[in-house]
């Protein structure tokens, strides 16, 4: 078995995950580059944008919610909107800062099309590309021309001075040559921008978040470097996590969702709702109160996305 980031060869034999009730992956984690990986499933983006009650279309309801802004051209709502992600407002961040409508940029996994619609309203030269018909399709009703279909529709010879991803790293088959593919789109001295989900942020096990076979890759912030071209200027920003943030991830598991079964699902979903919404909103509460006042420090991981800046 291959490492699946830098293509170390030895790797042993992973652990049996139960991601969901019906739904189970082999993760391994990679001695070399301490990323954790499960097996990729090429098919399973489309089917789960198509999916009717998958997560992905949460993706759709806030096009269509950014969608009003947008008709509006009230970038202010959109920026807010979508700024609640970190990810996001590091890619909106970056790219203002640049302050060059002239650039051109690219969205690499642009899904519904929210994220490209800030730079097209702000009058950036931007296209977005996706592996999903519908969500292009979507983004086309939502904002305009600007979306196609993966790089299929693209000028294999064309450049661009800014190409970004959000989300997308962790779910590709293979990252380093995702990020040579594209890196060798940019124009000599061209950015991209890009997060990447963290391994440190997940307690050494992929216990919740984002889980396989979604999201098949974690990475460690320290071995980037190991595996992303030394041709390359990069500039890696870890970020930290609230303590709120950290407790709900460490005690409420997704695991317990049904992933492609729907039998009993609204019923399940509602039980399951009850307690943890208690929990979340009356128990925790309590307790961060009594921790902060009492000024007790509790030693969990802090770490959370990572941030990178390549530079060519
Ligand atoms: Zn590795």
């Amino acid at each position: 078995m291959n490492c699946r980031v830098c293509g170390y060869k030895n790797i042993k034999e992973g652990y049996f995950f139960r991601c969901y009730q019906d739904y189970s992956v082999n993760i391994y984690r990679c001695p070399e580059c301490n990323s954790l990986f499960s097996d990729y499933d090429r098919n399973i983006y489309i089917k789960l944008h198509n999916m009717k009650d998958s997560t992905y279309k949460n993706h759709v309801i806030l096009a269509q919610s950014i969608s009003v802004h947008f008709k509006n051209c009230d970038f202010d709502r959109i920026y807010n909107e979508l700024g609640k992600s970190y990810k996001n407002r590091f890619v909106m961040d970056e790219i203002e800062k640049l302050d060059n409508r002239e650039l051109k940029i690219l969205e690499i996994g642009c899904s519904d099309g929210y994220l490209t619609s800030f730079f097209i309203a702000k009058g950036y030269n931007i296209l977005g590309i996706d592996v999903s018909q519908d969500c292009i399709d979507n983004a086309k009703h939502f904002f305009g021309k600007k979306f196609f279909k993966k790089t299929e529709e693209l000028d294999n010879n064309e450049k661009f001075d800014v190409i970004y991803h959000v989300g997308t790293i962790g779910c590709v088959d293979n990252p380093k040559e995702f990020i040579e593919y594209y890196a060798d789109k940019l124009n000599s001295g061209g950015i991209m921008f890009f997060n990447a989900p963290n391994v440190s942020a997940l307690y050494g096990k992929w216990i919740n978040g984002t889980l396989p076979p979604d999201l098949t890759i974690l990475f460690d912030p320290v071995k980037l470097r190991c595996w992303i071209d030394k041709k390359y200027k990069l500039k890696i920003v870890v970020l930290k996590k609230d303590l709120k943030k950290s407790l709900n991830y460490l005690f409420f598991n997704k695991n317990k969702r049904k992933f492609l079964l729907k039998k009993n699902k609204k019923k399940n979903r509602n039980l399951r709702n009850i307690p943890e919404n208690l929990v979340k909103n009356i128990f925790f509460p309590i307790v961060f109160n009594i921790i902060k006042n009492l000024r007790i420090k509790i030693n969990i991981p802090e770490e959370y996305g990572i941030l990178v800046k390549l530079k060519k």
